[in-house]
């Protein structure tokens, strides 16, 4: 077949699919072997295919997004009144209003594009990597680097990162649900060559970008990358709209019946005038003035706004939100179920014991990937005999390993599992190099460590047999060999668990060959036990004061591991997370338990370590604490944790030692693996949702406050206090944007020492209705009483009274801002600093009113002029009753929450 470059990856219509193509045909088209292309041909072809991505949609454009602004039926109604005001002549005003709305579109717009652009920036922060070989040395690249005739490496928990022809594969299982609705995984073959067009879904010797590894590995050429792959030719028909977090759609939905019932009370004011004699133009845009103020239509875009400003700040401490909604829930949530190693370890594995059958103990020197380092023995020299048996255990770590390490400038860095890498350190250390090894004997097949299997076998040809290598845990890989004193032994390791090593045992033995060379079918027997291994995996130095933060906020932390319960213990003792083994329940404890019995369900959910778990316990985990009422965090690393990463009500993934199909059946990503920043999510979770709670207060209570002035001008029988351009005035301009600066104030000293908020409090809960009840009425009887005794009592008339009118309700805008910022501190107590934003707008919204009572033209489409200094400080003072008011409220809350705290339980 003749290799026509320019259509690698792109076969033309008169070709044959790659499906068609046996393994050698595809290699030969693609020009490459499995050595995997140069370095050279593939920056070549890199510059001719361009990036392996998917072109993804474009957010919307910013004039789409200005347009949206005005899809709303509050703003048809003021695009009407506009109209309205133009045609009884009212060209100032319709000019006015017409500003204002393009004003507040800008302003939307501004916002959504921000929201928008900080979410795509994060979503473009979590790459795919991929293992790549090139000139026969692996790497790990960015996905979007691979091109036509790459030869990559797959394990389980892998997304296939293009198009890909299967080299050759072990267990190879794989999840193409996305492509072919098919929810059981397929099995893969890498010679099938199959006759012409073939359904995606049956092309058994393809992996198609879009599905992942279940299970297994794999070797494979690429084929076609980017929009030349299956899902590059749909992906325009895929949706990436997420859901709406909930929190967004109950104030939108709050806001929508509000807004229904204002209307109803705005038309019977309307009414009300139209009946004393007003004319039905001015009523009309009165009222639409005033449903304009009444209704906080702000209050969804506030949320949106308060939630996507908490994502940034979560980014920045390593916490990414793929989904919004984990936004407000990392706030509600009261336990942690976290992974061990990795998340509450460092995840740098070193051998550092090793234990002969017969019990003699030798030390390894040297930390995690250091190559230099040696046995030693606390006293004496380790005679020949010992030297010998130590370096069989090394070989059969060495061989039956998938890991590589590399020294580039004497760096070392290693691919693949780290308990792997630490054996081929330790074989290093004892002169043993992977590669020479495999010289002389070649591998054959294998059984590939998956976390549910916990252990792994390799079979490799030697002199004309068949050498098994196996490691894993200690209780399984006994069962397979039939020497050695088994309570012993058992007995040995249980020691080294309890002092926090992860213990794994070493056993090899022979097999007679076979003619396909198939020897994994089941797990070996027979053989020879050659002696344990100590792993020591640090633990993260932040965890323990990260573990006490979460108690003190009431938040469990629990461990769920695959490890041995005494080396699970021995670390949950490091990090507070448990004190005796009474705190611990294994796996086969819970898969003997009956689990609809009360008694077990309570010791499970009363464990803070859960130890040899199997993936799949997971879940049962995470239902039982959710049955009792918990808000479930759940961090999970491996394709089996997926259902429970979905189940939990946050799941967590890893960003470094995560798979990929993880990370996707995740709403959070840690993107350094650490505990310490599960915890900082929570912080600024719990941060997110006070911040939407001082909006609303500051909304509604305003809003409540004018609509007060106006009902109660109408029951008394004034005038109309302010004309339907005042009130735009001081709906758009004067409170414009404080409700979205609150949204940037700095977290409270404290969040972490309360109680998680029950997930199902709603925010207008007891607390809001008092705080918004006691300022809006405070602010809406005091600007009323300060109209009447104008227009009553001193006899103003109505365009001054109204004047002042304006200016106090200004001002008390901008004070009741400043007690929003805290719903329990007293606004002396919050510096300013804490958020300038919300400060500077408010001192800000305070001069462009006095600005405008100065400003020719301004300030005769408004009705207003300057007031003297008497008159200013009367208004100011009148204001403070909106200060003082909530002062006290917050004093009282104080003493409630204090004694309702000393109730609480602690967990
Ligand atoms: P964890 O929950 O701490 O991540 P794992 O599920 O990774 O634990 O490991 C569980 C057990 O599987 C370990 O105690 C060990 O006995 C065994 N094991 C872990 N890694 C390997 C490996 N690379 N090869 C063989 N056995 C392993
Ligand atoms: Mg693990």
């Amino acid at each position: 077949m003749t290799s026509n470059p320019q259509q690698y990856g792109q076969p033309g219509v008169d070709e044959k699919p790659w499906h068609t193509l046996s393994v050698n045909e595809t290699l030969t088209k693609l020009a490459t072997t499995p050595r995997g292309l140069t370095a050279a041909e593939a920056d070549e072809r890199r510059a001719r295919y361009g990036p392996n991505s998917i072109p993804v949609r474009r957010g919307p454009g910013i004039f789409k997004l200005i347009l949206r602004q005005f899809q709303n039926p509050l703003i048809y109604v003021l695009l009407i009144a506009g109209a309205v005001s133009i045609a009884v002549n009212e060209v100032i005003d319709a000019a006015f209003i017409f500003g204002v709305l393009s004003l507040n579109a800008a302003v939307g717009a501004f916002q959504e594009w921000q929201a928008e652009t900080g979410a795509r920036a994060l979503q473009a922060a979590v790459k795919v990597r991929a293992t790549v070989r090139r000139g026969g040395v692996l790497e790990e690249l960015d996905a979007a680097e691979l091109v036509p005739g790459d030869v990559v490496l797959l394990e389980s928990g892998n997304a296939t990162p293009a198009d890909l022809h299967l080299i050759s594969c072990i267990e190879l299982q794989v999840d193409e649900s996305i492509l072919t609705g098919e929810s059981e995984p397929v099995r893969k073959n890498p010679d099938a060559v199959l006759p012409g067009i073939t359904p995606v879904g049956d092309r058994s010797n393809m992996l198609h970008a879009g599905s992942s590894v279940f299970s297994g590995r794999a070797s494979a050429v690429v084929a076609s990358t980017g929009a030349h792959t299956q899902l590059g030719r749909i992906a325009k028909s895929l949706s990436t709209q997420s859901a709406q977090p909930p929190l967004i759609a109950r104030m939108k939905k709050f806001t929508t019946r509000l807004a229904l019932y204002l209307t109803l009370l705005i038309f019977v004011l309307g009414a009300a005038q139209f009946a004393r004699g007003s004319e039905v133009g001015e009523v009309f845009l009165l009222a639409v003035a005033l449903a304009v103020s009444a209704i906080p239509e702000g209050l969804p875009v506030g949320v949106t706004i308060a939630l996507s400003i908490a994502s940034r700040r979560m980014a920045r401490r390593n916490v990414i939100v793929r989904l919004l909604p984990a936004v407000e829930g990392l706030g509600a949530c009261t336990v942690i179920a976290t992974d061990k190693t990795g998340t509450l370890t460092v995840n740098r594995m070193t051998v550092k014991r090793l234990v002969l059958p017969d019990g003699y103990e030798v030390e390894v020197t040297g930390e995690g990937l250091e190559l230099s380092g040696r046995l030693q023995r606390q006293t004496g020299e380790i005679a020949l005999t010992e030297q010998a048996l130590f370096m069989r255990m090394a070989r059969a770590g060495v061989l039956c390993n998938e890991s590589q390490i590399r020294i580039v400038d004497g760096e070392v860095s290693a691919i693949g599992d780290t308990v792997d890498a630490a054996f081929l350190v330790l074989g290093e250390k004892l002169g043993m190099a992977k590669v020479a090894l495999e010289d002389n004997a070649v591998r054959v097949d294998m059984i590939p460590y998956e976390s549910a299997r916990k252990y792994a076998a390799s079979f490799n040809r030697v002199d004309g047999m068949v050498e098994v290598s196996v490691k894993g845990a200690v209780e399984l890989v006994l069962g397979m060999c039939d020497t050695a004193d088994r309570p012993a032994i058992t007995e040995q390791a249980l020691k080294l668990a309890r002092s926090g090593f992860r213990v794994l045992a070493l056993a090899s033995g022979r097999v007679q060959p076979t003619a396909d060379n198939t020897h994994a079918t089941e797990d070996p027997t027979g053989l020879q036990f050659l002696g344990l291994v100590g792993l020591i995996d640090p633990v993260r130095h932040d965890v323990p004061e990260a573990v006490q933060k979460c108690r003190s906020a009431g938040v469990q932390v629990k461990m769920v591991t695959g490890d041995h319960p005494a080396t699970a213990l021995a670390i949950a003792r490091q990090l507070g997370i448990a004190n005796d083994e009474s705190e611990v329940i294994t796996g086969r404890e819970i898969a003997a338990a009956d689990p609809e019995s009360g008694e077990f369900r309570a010791r499970l959910n009363a464990a803070s370590v859960y130890a040899r778990v199997e993936p799949e316990q997971k879940m049962a985990i995470v239902n039982s604490l959710q049955a009792e009422g918990h808000f479930v965090a759940v961090t999970g690393d491996g394709v089996n944790d997926a259902p429970a990463l979905r189940a939990a009500n946050i799941g967590v993934s890893m960003g470094k030692s995560g798979t990929d199909v993880a990370r996707d059946a995740s709403d959070l990503i840690i993107a350094d693996d650490n505990f310490a920043s599960i915890v900082n999510g929570i912080e600024e979770g719990r941060t997110a949702y006070d911040n939407v709670r001082k909006i609303v207060w500051l909304l509604l209570a305003t809003a409540m406050g004018e609509l007060m002035v106006f009902l109660l001008s109408s029951l008394t029988g004034l005038p109309i206090p302010l004309t339907a351009v005042q009130l735009l005035w001081l709906n758009v301009v004067t409170e414009g944007i404080q409700d979205v600066a609150l949204a940037f104030e700095r977290r409270e000293p404290g969040v972490l020492r309360r109680r998680p908020r029950s997930p199902s409090e709603q925010i207008l809960d007891r607390r809001m209705i008092e705080q918004v009840l006691i300022s809006g009425s405070v602010m809406g009887f005091g600007a009323f009483m300060v109209f009447y005794w104008l227009v009553e009592v001193s006899g103003w008339n109505v365009i001054a009274a109204s004047n002042m009118l304006l200016l106090v309700m200004v001002f008390y805008e901008n004070i009741h801002v400043f007690n929003a910022r805290s719903e329990l501190r007293s606004v002396f107590h919050i510096p300013f600093s804490a958020n300038p934003l919300v400060v500077g707008s408010a001192f800000l919204a305070q001069a462009i009113h006095i600005g405008a009572m100065f400003t020719p033209g301004l300030r005769d489409v408004l009705d207003i002029e300057p007031v003297s200094a008497m008159t200013w400080i009367i208004a100011f003072g009148v204001s403070l009753s909106a200060l003082a008011s909530a002062e006290v409220y917050k004093m009282y809350r104080r003493r409630i929450d204090q004694h309702e705290n000393a109730k609480q339980p602690t967990w």
